[in-house]
């Protein structure tokens, strides 16, 4: 529980009206995208500027209570969700773009600007922001910062981390750090930048960001090309890569996904297609041109049923939909989505995904799988119902072997959506000493209290053991 007294130096830093205590708005907050893990804070608070922020964490210290940043709150490894005697952090008016420097290609953003709003706003100037999670629309540049997010551009263009130059944060013990800056190059002293992208709101709270931009493509061109085995489309990928092309998106849509989406949105897919592929090339226009028909020729060569090519925007916006509904379409079948994330070597998909297929038999579960095939992050998505016991116990134990195959194969348990309180286990299994006491060692230095985002990624602490959703000791935790 937390003392009068916190509750009284949370409303003297900020204001009264910015501490939220009542029972329905601390609800809304208890957590994230990930159907698990739920948590309900102790209090949320709404800092106006970098010097509230500073004073709360110091708070956090001399009080002992533990500080949860939180973006959108879409995050699928539950890396936002409150633990026992928090206090959630938002940053709602934080959406400034505070400069674009069409000159050095680069933003400085506030951490609760939404992705999509920083694509829009560089536009304009010729200039491009890759980095497009599927929740793109609602996820802001804070958590995709956080969370190191990837998207449906990672194969050509990389990742946030491949786009952040520079930080302002502060650090667990309420300092103030400043990082990087509009320098392309910068080899001055360790890196610490890499060390806080994708640190999952447990070194630093991110309160600035200087993010790189690049030149808008000229042009785009989409393809969607449909496959009898899923074999088949693995090929049509290994082909593509093989003969020089890079896209900027490689999709991939299995049987249980492509149905799925079918019956949300209509859009003539055949019910018994094995796979599809969604791919899209950009660049100068001659050359995006000339790979648009190397994807066409090479996908009709490795036997594709079908391939669409989209003739303008609007019908590039249709073929796309197949794959950004992916997950809403999924959502459909069942009451409880649990949207997962491995990642392996590009060799290893066609591999992974027959695993995931014998995984979903064996466990009797409905188990679809779509992700960026180019870069070998896969999404297998599993449908349960998180109020019958007995199915999340066999949809958990599906997920764990799918962990531990997508390992097997050489590759993660996480290639984009983090480690959080959902999947600490999986880290401290398949990460070796002296790597996981590296990580225990930096997080011990960084936050000796442990106030920021405690028990994530390296879960040790008890203050964040909670009931799953359909243990019978969930609703009491709830209560
Ligand atoms: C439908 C759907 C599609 C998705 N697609 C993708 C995808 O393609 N690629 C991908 O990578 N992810 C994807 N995600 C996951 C999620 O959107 C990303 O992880 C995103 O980066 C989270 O951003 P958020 O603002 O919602 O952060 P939250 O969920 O609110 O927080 C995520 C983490 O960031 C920390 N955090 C938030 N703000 C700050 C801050 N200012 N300072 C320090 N730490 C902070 C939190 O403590 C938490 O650990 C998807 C999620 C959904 C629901």
């Amino acid at each position: 529980m937390l003392t009068d007294r916190v509750l009284a130096g949370l409303a003297e830093t900020t204001s009264p009206a910015r501490v939220l205590t009542a029972r329905e708005d601390l609800l809304t907050y208890a957590s994230d995208a990930t159907p698990l893990h739920r948590c309900v804070p102790e209090a949320v608070v709404i800092p106006r500027d970098t010097e509230q922020v500073a004073r709360i964490v110091k708070l956090a210290n001399e009080e002992g209570f533990a500080l949860i940043p939180r973006g959108a709150g879409t995050g699928l490894s539950a890396g936002a969700v409150p633990t026992t005697d928090s206090v959630v952090m938002l940053f709602p008016s934080w959406n400034r773009i505070i400069e674009v420097d069409a000159v050095n290609h680069t933003a400085w953003v506030e951490p609760g600007v939404i992705t999509a709003d920083l694509h829009a706003a560089v536009e304009p100037y010729g200039l491009f922001y890759p980095p497009d999670p599927g929740s793109m629309r609602i996820c802001t540049l804070g958590g995709n910062v956080a969370e190191n997010a990837g998207g449906l551009r990672g194969l050509k263009y990389g990742v946030t981390k491949d786009y952040v130059m520079g930080l302002e944060a502060v650090l667990p013990t309420g300092e103030f750090l400043s990082l990087g800056g509009k320098s392309i190059k910068d080899v001055s002293g360790y890196n610490l930048l890499d060390l806080l992208v994708g640190s999952e709101g447990t070194l630093a709270i991110f309160t600035k960001i200087l993010v790189r931009l690049v030149p808008k493509p000229q042009s785009t061109r989409t393809i969607l090309a449909s496959f009898d085995s899923v074999g088949a489309a693995g090929q049509t990928v290994t082909a593509i890569l093989a003969a020089g092309i890079v896209p900027s998106t490689l999709e991939f849509l299995d049987q249980v996904t492509i149905r799925a989406v079918e019956s949300f949105a209509g859009l003539g897919l055949p019910a018994d297609l094995a796979a599809l592929l969604l791919i899209e090339v950009d660049g100068r226009a001659h050359a995006v041109a000339e790979d648009a028909d190397a994807v066409d020729r090479i996908c009709r060569q490795q036997g594709a049923r079908e391939v669409r090519t989209a003739s303008n925007a609007d019908e590039a916006e249709d073929l796309r939909a197949a794959r950004r509904t992916s997950f809403t379409a999924l959502a459909r079948i069942g009451p409880t989505t649990i949207l997962e994330d491995v990642a392996v070597p590009r060799s290893a998909v066609a591999s992974m995904l027959v695993r995931i297929e014998d995984i979903a038999a064996e466990h009797q579960l409905q188990i679809g799988v779509f992700g960026h095939a180019g870069d070998g992050n896969l999404h297998p998505t599993c449908i349960t119902d998180a109020r019958d016991a007995e199915a999340v116990v066999r949809a958990e134990a599906a997920l764990e072997e799918i962990f531990d195959a997508a390992v097997a194969l050489g590759g993660t348990i996480t290639g984009e959506h983090g480690v959080g309180l959902a999947k600490r286990k999986f880290l401290e299994r398949h990460t070796g000493d002296p790597a996981l006491r590296f990580m225990r060692q930096i997080k011990a230095v960084l936050d000796p209290s442990q106030v920021l985002n405690p028990g994530k990624v390296l879960g040790r602490s008890a203050r964040c053991e909670h009931p799953p959703l359909g243990h019978p000791a969930y609703e009491e935790a709830l209560a």
